[in-house]
Protein backbone atom coordinates (compact mmCIF):
# COMPACT_ATOMS: atom_id res chain seq x y z
CA UNK A 1 0.00 0.00 0.00
CA UNK A 2 1.16 3.28 -0.91
CA UNK A 3 0.64 5.53 1.91
CA UNK A 4 1.18 8.95 0.31
CA UNK A 5 -1.34 8.01 -2.52
CA UNK A 6 -4.96 10.32 -2.05
CA UNK A 7 -8.13 8.36 -2.12
CA UNK A 8 -9.84 8.43 -4.71
CA UNK A 9 -11.69 11.60 -5.60
CA UNK A 10 -15.01 10.71 -6.20
CA UNK A 11 -15.86 7.72 -3.57
CA UNK A 12 -12.93 7.80 -1.31
CA UNK A 13 -11.71 4.43 -2.20
CA UNK A 14 -7.90 3.50 -2.37
CA UNK A 15 -6.48 4.91 -6.51
CA UNK A 16 -5.41 2.11 -8.32
CA UNK A 17 -2.18 3.00 -10.20
CA UNK A 18 -3.74 2.74 -13.74
CA UNK A 19 -6.29 5.23 -12.83
CA UNK A 20 -4.55 7.20 -10.72
CA UNK A 21 -6.09 9.10 -8.47
CA UNK A 22 -9.14 7.81 -9.14
CA UNK A 23 -9.95 3.90 -7.75
CA UNK A 24 -11.38 2.80 -11.37
CA UNK A 25 -12.62 3.43 -14.32
CA UNK A 26 -15.99 3.96 -13.60
CA UNK A 27 -14.78 6.84 -11.37
CA UNK A 28 -12.74 8.60 -14.05
CA UNK A 29 -15.83 8.41 -15.89
CA UNK A 30 -18.13 9.99 -13.47
CA UNK A 31 -15.67 13.00 -13.36
CA UNK A 32 -15.57 13.36 -16.70
CA UNK A 33 -19.78 13.37 -16.76
CA UNK A 34 -19.85 15.34 -13.86
CA UNK A 35 -17.80 18.24 -15.97
CA UNK A 36 -19.26 17.54 -19.31
CA UNK A 37 -22.96 17.43 -17.39
CA UNK A 38 -22.75 20.95 -16.47
CA UNK A 39 -21.74 22.18 -19.90
CA UNK A 40 -24.94 20.13 -20.91
CA UNK A 41 -27.08 21.41 -18.13
CA UNK A 42 -26.14 25.05 -19.68
CA UNK A 43 -27.31 23.86 -22.96
CA UNK A 44 -30.27 22.97 -22.10
CA UNK A 45 -32.30 25.57 -20.82
CA UNK A 46 -35.72 25.01 -22.33
CA UNK A 47 -38.59 26.50 -20.05
CA UNK A 48 -41.32 24.34 -19.55
CA UNK A 49 -44.34 26.47 -21.43
CA UNK A 50 -46.84 24.03 -21.19
CA UNK A 51 -46.82 24.33 -17.91
CA UNK A 52 -47.94 27.97 -17.92
CA UNK A 53 -51.24 26.50 -20.03
CA UNK A 54 -52.65 24.43 -17.32
CA UNK A 55 -56.27 25.28 -16.50
CA UNK A 56 -56.61 26.92 -13.32
CA UNK A 57 -60.57 27.04 -13.45
CA UNK A 58 -61.57 23.99 -11.53
CA UNK A 59 -64.71 24.99 -9.51
ZN1 LIG B 1 -13.55 5.75 -6.77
Amino acid sequence: MNAAAKPCPICGEPPDVVFNPFCSKRCKHIDLHRWFGETYRVETQDSPDDMTGLPEDEE
